[in-house]
């Protein structure tokens, strides 16, 4: 699934091909990618949309139209949005012309992905404050907010990591990494880390953001750049997918886990186990 550092590689891959460009003709295949609105509705809206700049925030593109209008868009696990690919390219659901007589396809295989159109920007707003936490690398996101987040939570961290209302972009794979960068097991308490432990995390999860996005990402499954080719950052793994393998520091086989239903990859040694605590 596509995480910040691969939303933002198609971001910067994209921007070039679509700021200044109008929508000659929208086409829309699936009700699914605007669902509750109606495809043709959405379809009619956008053609002849002139696009401002394409910016981005957690795992969603966010697309400035003229007239203060703004699409959203989400990948979610397998969306991809390719330029000038071929017309016949398997489960397009939506075929956009652009006026420079370039085209651009979103393709997506599992159907999940979302496109959104928000008629303000204070209804754009409005919609990703309702969804998303801080967003990595802003003076919003500091150790003091996790910590102040986390207090009296429960649930293991790497829960907590992944939940977007919490920390905006950071998915199963950066997750796993930044949680092995910083020591802390998968399995701690969230509520339960010292101030230092989330100063090491902060630092740990925007550093293997960066990586990531230094990287063009990482495909392990569908992640795709606008031209079709994959990113590279999954050669780069410290931990994610390498169960049974040595850690990079000590050695130690890595394990792999089960924290709140996703796969988790850890160094026990330098991850230590939560100490189970006396009832
Ligand atoms: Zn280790």
């Amino acid at each position: 699934m596509p995480e910040l550092p691969e939303v933002e590689t198609i971001r910067r891959q994209l921007a070039p091909h679509v700021e200044g460009r109008t929508f000659v003709s929208v086409e829309i295949s699936d009700y699914r990618w605007t669902q509750p609105a109606a495809p043709e509705l959405i379809a009619d809206a956008l053609t002849g949309a002139r696009v401002g700049r394409l910016g981005r925030r957690g795992k969603y593109l966010l697309w400035e139209l003229d007239r203060d209008r703004h699409l959203l868009v989400h990948l979610r696990m397998t969306g991809a949005l390719l330029v000038d690919a071929d017309v016949a390219h398997p489960h397009t659901r939506v075929r956009i012309a652009l006026d420079d007589g370039h085209w651009l396809s979103y393709v997506d295989p599992r159907r999940f992905g979302t496109g959104h159109l928000l008629l303000s920007t204070e209804a754009r707003d409005a919609y990703l404050d309702a969804r998303l936490g801080a967003e990595p690398f802003t003076d919003e996101f500091t150790a003091a907010y996790l910590r102040e987040q986390a207090r009296g939570r429960t649930a293991p961290v790497k829960s907590f990591v992944l939940d977007q209302r919490r920390i905006a972009g950071v998915g199963n794979i950066y997750a796993d990494e930044a949680l092995y960068r910083a020591g802390v097991h998968p399995l701690r308490v969230a509520g339960s880390l010292s101030a230092a432990q989330w100063r090491a995390l902060k630092a740990s999860i925007e550093a293997a953001l960066a990586d990531g996005i230094d990287a063009k990402g990482a495909s392990i499954d569908d992640f795709r750049h606008v031209d079709g080719a994959r990113g590279s950052f999954q050669d780069r793994f410290l931990v994610h997918t390498r169960a049974g393998q040595p850690c990079p520091t000590c050695g130690t086989e890595i394990r792999k886990l089960v924290v709140g239903g996703r796969g988790t990859y850890v160094c026990e040694r330098c991850q230590p186990k939560p100490r189970r605590r006396s009832r």
